[in-house]
C-alpha cells in the first residue's frame, strides 16, 4: 500500500512509476551508446599518445584554462509522470512551470538562448543559398574585409586575430568555437594539446593540417575561455560563411557543442547530433566531440574514430562519383 492512496490509486501511481523508469533507462543507455560509439573500429593508437597526463612540449606561453564548454551538453531529464500523477491522485496539484534545463550551467544556458536567437535575428541561416555574386574570390579578401576587426567586445582581450589556417581549395574543413590560450598567443587555430589531437586525428584520415582548411565560430579568443556570446557570433559568423564559401569543402566537420549549435543555429545536444548527418547550405556537416573533450574524457576517442570514418567514406564516394 501506498500512504494515502486507495488500490486503485496505487496501482494506477506503480505503473506510471515503472514507465518513467523504464524512459530514464532507455535515456541513459542511448547517451551512453552516443559516446561509446558502439561497433566502431579500434581507434588509431597514436591518439592515445595525447592525453593530459602525456609529457608535452614545454609552453612557454600563459597556461590555459581547462575548456568548461567542450563537455556534451547533458540529455535533460524528461518530466517524471509519476511525480506528476500522484500530486494529482492526493491533491496536490499546483501547476508547474516548464522546467528549465536542470543541468545546464548559466552559461550553457545562455549560449543555447543565443543561438536560438541568433536563428530569429540573424542573416541567412544555415539552409539559405547565397548568391553567386556575393561569393568572395579569395581568402585573402575575407581576411582584408575582416581587418583589425573591433566588431564585437572579444577584441579587447586578444593577443592575435585567429583567423584560419590550411588549404583553402580544401574538400574538407573543420570547424570549432573559438581560439584558446595557446591559439590567441600564436594567431593559428588548434595548436594547444586539443589542437595536437586534432592534427593526429587528421593524420589518421590520411591528411595532414596543409591539405585541410580550419577555422572557428569566433576568430578572438573569450576570456577565461568562456562559451562565446550571442552578440560576438553574430559579429563573427558573417566571415565565417565568407570562409567557407570561398572553401566550398565537401564536407564540414564540426567540433563541439557550441560550434555545431552556432553553424547549424540549433539546440540539440552535441550527444544527440554526433556522428549524424547535417546540412548547412547543401554542404554535408558532421558534428563530432571536440578534441579537449576527448583529452579529458579519452573513451570518447571511439566515438569521433567512428564519425570522421563516416567522413573519409563520404569524401571517397564523393571522388569515384566525380
Ligand atoms: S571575434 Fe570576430 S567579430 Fe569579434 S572582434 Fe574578433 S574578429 Fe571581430
Amino acid at each position: 500500500m501506498i500512504e494515502g492512496l486507495g488500490p486503485d490509486e496505487a496501482r494506477v501511481f506503480m505503473r506510471l512509476a515503472l514507465l518513467d523508469a523504464a524512459r530514464q533507462l532507455r535515456q541513459q543507455l542511448v547517451a551512453q551508446a552516443a559516446l561509446a560509439g558502439n561497433g566502431c573500429e579500434p581507434v588509431p593508437a597514436d591518439w592515445a599518445g595525447i592525453s593530459p597526463s602525456a609529457p608535452q612540449t614545454p609552453n612557454t606561453t600563459r597556461p590555459s584554462p581547462p575548456r568548461t564548454t567542450d563537455a556534451p551538453t547533458p540529455v535533460p531529464s524528461a518530466p517524471n509522470p509519476a511525480a506528476e500523477a500522484r500530486r494529482a491522485i492526493v491533491g496536490d496539484v499546483k501547476k508547474s512551470a516548464p522546467r528549465a534545463r536542470p543541468n545546464a550551467t548559466p552559461n550553457q544556458a545562455s549560449t543555447l538562448d543565443a543561438f536560438s536567437q541568433l536563428a530569429r535575428d540573424a542573416g541567412p541561416g544555415p539552409s539559405a543559398q547565397i548568391p553567386e555574386s556575393e561569393r568572395p574570390k579569395s581568402m585573402a579578401e575575407v581576411r582584408t574585409l575582416l581587418g583589425d576587426c573591433t566588431r564585437c567586445k572579444l577584441h579587447q582581450g586578444r593577443t592575435n586575430i585567429v583567423f584560419g589556417v590550411g588549404d583553402p581549395t580544401s574538400d574538407l574543413m573543420f570547424i570549432g568555437e573559438g581560439p584558446g590560450a595557446d591559439e590567441d598567443q600564436a594567431g593559428v587555430p588548434f595548436v594547444g594539446k586539443a589542437g595536437q589531437l586534432l592534427t593526429r586525428i587528421i593524420g589518421a584520415m590520411e591528411r595532414t593540417r596543409d591539405d585541410v582548411y580550419v577555422a572557428n565560430i569566433v576568430k578572438c579568443r573569450p576570456p577565461g575561455n568562456r562559451d562565446p556570446e550571442p552578440d560576438e557570433v553574430a559579429s563573427c559568423e558573417p566571415f565565417l560563411t565568407k570562409q567557407i564559401l570561398v572553401v566550398q569543402p565537401k564536407v564540414i566537420v564540426t567540433l563541439g557543442r557550441v560550434a555545431t549549435q552556432a553553424l547549424l543555429r540549433i539546440r540539440t545536444p552535441i550527444t544527440r547530433m554526433r556522428g549524424h548527418w547535417q546540412d548547412y547550405r547543401g554542404i554535408p556537416v558532421m558534428p563530432t566531440l571536440h578534441p579537449a573533450y576527448l583529452l579529458r574524457h579519452p573513451p570518447a576517442k571511439r566515438a569521433v574514430w567512428q564519425d570522421v570514418q563516416e567522413v573519409m567514406k563520404r569524401l571517397q564516394s564523393d571522388q569515384q562519383g566525380a
